[in-house]
């Protein structure tokens, strides 16, 4: 075969993949917004929407003084690093902000990474090696897949959210020198908030330490916001958090992982995200900063989010559709028919409201369904025109009475 040959083939593969992807339905198209993230957002073409699927839990990303924030920092410490943070890279507002997630989430140091991605990507490696066991529930993010695909360490998975199988896996792994159970704190498919203070028991009845990922919870879950471990009375209790500073924490990007100081010390020294990759824009560590010393004051966005949730959750039971249960901002309406939740979330839509709609392979076959994500930014006007609209589409669809 001639290079030319080896060239159009390549290139005609990815035409063949791509177009099967449009015809299974399995293709994401990319919606383009006008205007700043917020309860309310202009797309591209000019419509206003009432969003109802980003992770901007306590609506931070377009606000002003967050803005202003990452402006002031700018304005200090300049644009960028042009370094990793072991050769020029780390500025006093690099540390200010490990100290300040550190406090926040109760643990003794934080190391920032570009994104949790990576943080979840560089966790494992450097830790745990072919003597240890990873014990991870199977609907950990990707990015924890992909970690421990990573590290030479034997791999356990757990039935999702099922204590029992962690026990019996626990059993299983006994003879690894290291164990580590590693979960998400929530999972955003379903708001489900993972049991911590049963995987804290487990984990101390076999010798394990915990991991949890806390993209889905830093910022608003437990009584003053500060995660999963909150919520269930165990800070203090958990080796290793990661998380997101490109969700409730203000929107960006960036992540951390948080935990021991030996831990922070050695992923410093052998993390390879954290070597090999950029440092986070001090614009970034400054509007953070910030967002935790907010958040650190007052629960007041937290208890709106919560406020939000709960009449949501009450409001759309009540005309008539089935939700998962549960206390989480992420609601999942069960429509459980794939082509109605695209046709709901299209006819959304046209009624103002940006949703996504969940079908198979993403959601397990026959659960399809549309997922709201509430903000402390919604007003209860929002909330009530996004209800309105879901109660027209529903009778429109047929799937009222
Ligand atoms: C969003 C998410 C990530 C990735 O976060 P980024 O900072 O955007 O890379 C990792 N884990 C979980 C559970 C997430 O939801």
């Amino acid at each position: 075969m001639s290079n030319h040959q080896a060239q159009s083939t390549f290139y005609s593969g990815l035409q063949q993949t791509l177009e099967q992807l449009r015809e299974q339905g399995l293709y994401k198209p990319e919606r383009v917004l006008a205007s700043r993230q917020g309860a309310e957002v202009v797309s591209a073409d000019g419509r206003t929407l009432i969003n109802m699927c980003a992770n901007n839990y306590l609506g931070l990303s377009g606000q002003e003084w967050v803005a202003q924030a990452s402006i002031d920092a700018t304005e200090k410490y300049g644009y960028g690093l042009s370094s990793v943070r072991f050769i020029c890279g780390t500025q006093t507002v690099h540390k200010q902000l490990e100290q300040a997630i550190s406090r926040f989430l109760g643990t003794e140091d934080t190391i920032l990474y570009a994104a949790a991605f990576d943080a979840n990507g560089g966790v494992f490696e450097p830790l745990f090696d072919e003597n240890d066991a990873i014990i991870s529930d199977a609907l950990n993010h990707a990015s924890i897949i992909d970690g421990i695909r990573l590290c030479k360490a034997a791999r356990f998975r757990y039935a999702h959210n099922d204590m029992a199988d962690l026990e019996k896996q626990l059993q299983a792994a006994a003879d690894k020198r290291h164990k580590i159970i590693v979960t998400d704190g929530v999972f955003s498919m379903d708001g489900t908030i993972a049991q911590l203070d049963k995987i804290v028991e487990l984990a101390e009845k076999y010798g394990a330490l915990v991991m949890i990922d806390e993209c889905h919870a830093s910022g608003f879950m437990g009584k003053t916001g500060r995660g999963t471990h909150e919520h269930h009375n165990v800070v203090g209790k958990i080796d290793i958090i990661t998380g997101t500073l490109g969700k409730a924490l203000g929107g960006a990007m960036g992540g951390f992982t948080s935990g021991r100081k030996e831990v922070i010390e050695m992923l410093r020294q052998k993390s390879r995200p954290y070597l090999f990759s950029n440092t986070l824009a001090p614009s970034i560590a400054g509007a953070s900063l910030a967002v935790l010393e907010r958040l650190s004051s007052s629960t007041e966005l937290r208890d709106r989010l919560h406020e939000n949730t709960a009449y949501f959750r009450k409001e759309i039971e009540r005309l008539g559709f089935t939700i998962k249960p549960g206390t989480h901002p992420v609601v999942p309406v069960m429509l459980f028919d794939a082509p109605v939740a695209q046709k709901f979330a299209a006819r959304m839509y046209e009624l103002g409201v940006l949703l996504s709609g969940f079908f198979y392979p993403v959601v397990p076959m026959g659960q399809a369904r549309v997922r709201v994500q509430l903000s402390a930014a919604h007003t209860r006007e929002q909330l009530d025109t996004v209800l309105k609209a879901f109660g027209q589409a529903g009778h429109e669809l047929g799937l009222l009475k």
